[in-house]
């Protein structure tokens, strides 16, 4: 299992947008997955994934169980350039180098960055948090969030929870059935 030691201590994470969602309803925070992937396992890996490996992790935050599935877009190419320096600090760079070209995990297509809107369910009612920066792909869609990015919604997500943010406008929501 090489992904293991590939995913210790990574400073570069990105979450997608369907990730967001999921830790929201299972009130997961950004942090606690970084736990999780520091003491946790890889119990499956998919190298055949396209467009990148991944792999699924197990691991914990305090008592709290966490799944994550993990792709390594600097997986790619990387025996080839092992054969230059070291492994990790290639790792490295190349993850540097990847991030900062933005690629989209789910399709490979290139991603753009821009200022979105999230919607936030928050006690049975929708929330829209407006200026979340974010990476888009200009491909498929998926969003990409950063780790600062993520720690500012899950603030804003407290706050609403403590009644301590008045919206700045309110929207109508429509609902129609089939
Ligand atoms: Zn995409």
């Amino acid at each position: 299992m090489t992904f293991n030691k590939k995913l210790k201590g990574r400073k570069q994470i990105k979450f997608t947008d369907h990730a967001r969602i999921e830790m929201a309803k299972d009130d997961i925070r950004a942090d606690e997955v970084l736990k999780a992937i520091e003491n946790g396992e890889v119990i499956e890996d998919y190298v055949d994934d396209r467009p990148f490996p991944s792999c699924l992790l197990y691991g914990k935050s305090d008592e709290k169980p966490i799944h994550v599935v993990c792709a390594l877009p600097q997986h790619v190419n990387m025996l080839i350039n092992c054969l230059y320096t070291g492994p990790e600090e290639m790792d490295r760079l190349r993850e540097e180098e990847e991030m900062r070209a933005g690629k989209c995990p789910i399709c490979g297509g290139d991603t753009k960055e821009g200022t979105v809107e999230v919607q936030e369910m928050i006690e049975g009612a929708a929330y829209i948090i407006k200026g979340v920066k974010a990476e888009v792909c200009v491909q498929c869609g998926e969003r990409m969030y950063s780790l600062d990015e993520m720690r500012r919604i899950e603030k804003v997500r407290e706050k609403i929870k403590n009644r301590m943010i008045t919206p700045i406008e309110v929207r109508k929501v429509a609902v129609v059935s089939l």
